[in-house]
């Protein structure tokens, strides 16, 4: 709720700080048990931020991460433990997030080790299980991350991040670095898992035809911040916001003729993160922007039931 997350910028000599970047803004989402929430928008937008803010591995600026109704933001160290393992991640690149030194099977027990979850046997019982449900072999347990394919790496993250069983994943472009053939499998491995554990996703991608196909919902981010959010097929089908319009007519389709709508180019500059500019911040690209645009910020507001959207012509 409200999340917002800046960074210092430091300068000159004494490295004082000299002004902030704003990368997330005044978001705010929820997340339903076991559904999948896809985060769009393009890079440098803020998803990630917003993702690792969830998990606090980015300290937030202001705002709440509300997990079961506990604040999480601003809980010391201590207390936040405990409620780690009910949030993972899974990262862009498999290979650099996999300690190179370690074995397979105690990459995936590491976290059961860590949380105190269960005891040797116990833990190679589970990994070796699970390492069957996201289709490796057990006896794969005793390689090392480099000799496994990148797809088979993926999946060795998502075992790493379900063992514990959490109640949220936060996927950050984590079909992205995978062939298009691989992508696929990985996506519907996670969508099973999905519905064996019921687990929810937070899922991050810049990539609007895997949204459409993972996500129950979906919110786009522009600059920092949620500028449309709803359910998927309402996103997809009948967008409000025109930045959303922007990046679904750019969708690659396999027959241009069939093209369900015309190709919106964007021109205009991006606004600078260190001095955001008044108005909506899309007003530099919009193709439809007023006057008003330029100084009256709009705020997100339920245009059609459960359809949320920040424009003032929409
Ligand atoms: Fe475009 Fe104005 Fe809507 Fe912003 S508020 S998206 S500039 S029409
Ligand atoms: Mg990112």
């Amino acid at each position: 709720r409200n999340l917002t997350t800046r960074f210092p910028l430091r300068g000159g000599v004494l490295q004082r700080v000299t002004g902030h970047v704003h990368a997330v803004e005044d978001v705010s989402l929820h997340i339903r048990r076991g559904e999948t929430l896809g985060l769009v928008g393009e890079s440098g937008c803020g998803k990630s931020t917003v993702g690792r803010s969830v998990l606090r591995l980015t300290e937030p600026t202001a705002g709440e991460i509300r997990l079961d109704g506990i604040d999480i933001a601003r809980l010391p160290p201590r207390r936040l433990r405990p409620l780690r393992r009910r949030l993972q991640i899974i990262f862009q690149d498999p290979f650099s997030s996999l300690n190179p030194r370690l074995k397979a099977g105690a990459i995936v027990g590491e976290a059961l080790a860590i949380h105190g979850l269960a005891g040797r046997r116990e833990r190679e019982r589970r990994v070796a299980e699970l390492f069957e449900r996201v289709g490796l072999r057990p006896d794969q347990m005793q390689r090392f991350p480099h000799e496994f394919s990148g797809g088979q790496r993926q999946r060795l993250a998502i075992a790493r991040a379900l063992i514990v069983e959490p109640e949220l994943v936060v996927a950050d472009e984590s079909v992205s670095a995978l062939d298009v053939s691989i992508q696929a499998s990985v996506i519907n491995l996670l969508v099973r898992l999905q519905q064996e554990m019921s687990v929810a996703y937070l899922f991050i991608s810049h990539d609007m035809s895997v949204v459409e196909h993972v996500s129950h919902r979906v919110a786009v981010m522009y600059f920092g911040r949620v500028v449309e959010v709803g359910e998927r097929p309402d996103v997809f089908a009948e967008p409000l916001h025109p930045y959303t319009e922007a990046l679904m007519s750019a969708v690659p389709v396999p027959d241009p003729a069939t093209r369900r709508r015309k190709r919106i180019l964007l021109t205009g500059e991006l606004p600078s993160p260190i001095d955001p500019p008044p108005g909506c911040p899309f007003h530099t690209r919009c193709p439809i922007a007023e006057a008003r645009c330029r100084s009256e910020r709009p705020v997100l507001e339920e245009k059609r039931p459960g359809h949320w959207a920040a424009c003032h012509l929409r």
